[in-house]
């Protein structure tokens, strides 16, 4: 369990000297319970005491980082069981399945296929993080290649997965200087296998039927020196591996119970693309931070996307579209100018409505920190200074040689205040966006 402020307190020195800039040791205690303060900031704690608190501060998960460069990924370190808690930390990881029996032209095929598994939703860039390389031949020798191969034709990060040490050994020395997740130790090759991971620095899959034996599991590699590691509870069926997602969650959370304190990783390689995809988002919802894929199907990778954005989403940080002019079709000179919030999901309703009316437009948006119209008006984020400063810092003016603006139907009563701002003829549009596209046609064209 966490550590309380009085659990705290009492490996502090307790001379209240105030070097910390807190009045007191104990006021200090409370302030590092609620991670207010760091421990560093007490000068004269001693190495005992600090190791204590350093070891209780470590968070429940740990943080796992595969792969390099731009993509690198990390998953783990989370601290809640929902996210209205404060929120998840590390997205699921979806890794597309390759197998090494593809050659050739097959192989490659395979892997433009993943590669080409990258979206643009609500402006954010989602894809395929990872490739999973799966020695399906049985063979060393084919492995080896596959891997290479792997790492030559893609720059996402690698899961190798193989039972075999002597394959990962190969594995692992094919795709040397690119930090792969190698998959799976079992209890008869944990020794072989967190040696390879050691030697080559990389992360290690504990793979076990129970969760007593994954925790004794996640102790063995730890103790032969892998701190990287994370959890597969294989051979359940789909209802007990959701079961148990929830209890090892719980009991690495809540109970910080150290052998479970790892991410997990699960396989979805049976059934057609439909449930591949029922079964990939149930295990996003029930905490997996790596699900390997068969299918490449876009239609079914897309909402298995979807879901990670969706649950992975701070709650207490709305998505937020760049402020600046958009450009709706190709506005000229003559075109409707109107203003909306930096509200990601505001600002692409209005959108696609503008596009559905047909009438090049220039869609000015306006900085709100990511809060929807009314609510940005009774926050006083959207008034008519804000938006005439937004105006102003685009070249509103610029753009067209008219001087009118339309503005939201539900903040028609800032009308007055920001034609006084900003000089233009202000001309209200309508409440619900879905009207936009009957109101430009009618009231500009
Ligand atoms: S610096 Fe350390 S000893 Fe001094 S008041 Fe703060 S917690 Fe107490």
């Amino acid at each position: 369990m966490a550590l309380t402020g009085l659990d705290i307190f009492k490996l502090l020195p307790k001379t209240n000297c105030k070097k910390c800039g807190m009045p007191t040791c104990l006021a200090f205690a409370m302030a590092l319970a609620q991670k207010r303060a760091k421990l560093d900031d007490c000068p004269d704690v001693s190495d005992e005491a600090k190791n204590k608190l350093a070891a209780a501060a470590a968070p429940p998960m740990r943080k796992v980082v595969f792969g390099s460069g731009d993509n690198q990924v990390q998953t783990g370190q989370e601290t809640v069981l929902f996210r209205h808690e404060e929120k998840f930390h590390s997205p699921t990881i979806l890794a597309a399945r390759v197998s090494d029996k593809l050659t050739g032209d097959d192989f490659k095929q395979r892997i433009e296929a993943v590669n080409a598994l990258q979206f643009e939703r609500v402006g954010e860039k989602i894809g395929i993080k990872a490739l999973a390389v799966v020695n399906d031949s049985g063979s060393a020798k084919s492995f080896a290649s596959a891997c290479s191969a792997a790492k030559e034709a893609s720059d996402l990060a690698l899961v190798l997965v193989t039972d075999s040490a002597d394959a990962m050994a190969g594995g692992a020395a094919a795709v040397k200087g690119r930090v792969s997740l190698l998959a799976s130790a079992t209890v008869e090759t944990v020794e072989a296998m967190a040696k390879i991971a050691k030697d080559n620095g990389c992360p290690l899959v504990a793979k076990a039927g129970s969760i007593e034996a994954l925790a004794d599991l996640s102790e063995k590699i730890k103790a032969a020196g892998v701190e990287d590691i994370v959890l597969n509870l294989e051979g359940l069926s789909r209802q007990e591996q959701m079961y148990n997602a929830s209890r090892m969650r719980v009991l690495s959370l809540k109970k910080v119970f150290r052998p479970l304190g790892y991410p997990t990783i699960s396989f979805v390689s049976e059934g057609d693309a439909d449930t591949q995809m029922a079964a990939a988002i149930s295990l996003i919802c029930k905490y997996s931070g790596i699900i390997v894929i068969d299918t490449v199907e876009p239609w079914a990778v897309l909402p298995m996307l979807t879901a990670v954005m969706n649950i992975f989403t701070d709650p207490q940080k709305p998505v937020q579209v760049e402020p600046k002019v958009y450009r709706i079709g190709e506005p000229n000179e003559n075109s409707p100018v109107m203003f909306t919030t930096n509200f990601s999901l505001t600002y692409y309703t209005v959108e696609s409505d503008v596009e559905a009316s047909r009438v090049p437009s220039y869609i000015l948006v306006v900085d709100t920190e990511g809060t929807s119209v009314l609510t940005a008006y009774s926050g006083d984020k959207l008034n008519e200074k804000t938006v005439a400063d937004a105006m102003t810092k685009f070249d509103v003016e610029k753009l067209v040689k008219h001087r009118k603006l339309i503005i939201p139907g539900y903040v028609a009563v800032m009308s007055g205040k920001l034609e006084e701002a900003t000089n233009w003829e202000i001309m209200v549009g309508p409440r619900e966006c879905s009207m936009l596209p009957k109101y430009l046609q009618e009231m500009w064209n």
